[in-house]
């Protein structure tokens, strides 16, 4: 059993936001900023790729309504919403789940930058479009 299903599970304690059916949402130990948030679903899937849409689709209606109630709780100024995705994208578990990363100012300790490059954007297009 991976670690978030040993969680959903109740064999790992946690500190839970939410739960319902089919989700829960546990206040992750990182805490990278203050209310720093996962959200998974209870069935194991590894990542975004193998969950099916309507599973899918009221996990981010939970995950959008507890962003926003965190941000009005914690009073915070925004929050990022981030799924990593394999590890490549920096994945470390591997059970599905939805970052809510409250936002507070710009010393809150995360910066996200989007290095410019200069690749040749046809050739992605031709790659891309169905
Ligand atoms: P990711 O890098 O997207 O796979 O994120 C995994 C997250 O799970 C990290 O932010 C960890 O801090 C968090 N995490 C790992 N183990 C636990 C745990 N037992 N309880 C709460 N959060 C956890
Ligand atoms: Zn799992």
């Amino acid at each position: 059993m991976c670690i978030f299903c040993k969680i959903i599970a109740k064999e790992i304690p946690s500190n839970i936001v939410y739960e319902d059916d089919e989700v829960l949402a546990i206040l992750d130990l990182a805490q990278t900023t203050k209310g720093h948030t996962l959200v998974m679903p209870k069935e194991h899937y590894s990542d975004i790729t193998e969950i099916p849409f309507e599973k899918l689709s009221h996990l981010m209606d939970v995950t959008r309504t507890l962003a926003q109630r965190i941000n009005d709780r914690l009073h915070a100024n925004g929050f990022n919403i981030l799924i990593n995705t394999k590890e490549a994208a920096g994945q470390t578990v591997m059970h599905m789940h939805v970052h809510i990363i409250p936002r507070y100012d710009e010393n809150d300790g995360i910066k996200i930058e989007f290095s410019e490059n200069k690749f040749d954007m046809q050739s992605i297009l031709e790659l891309i479009k169905g």
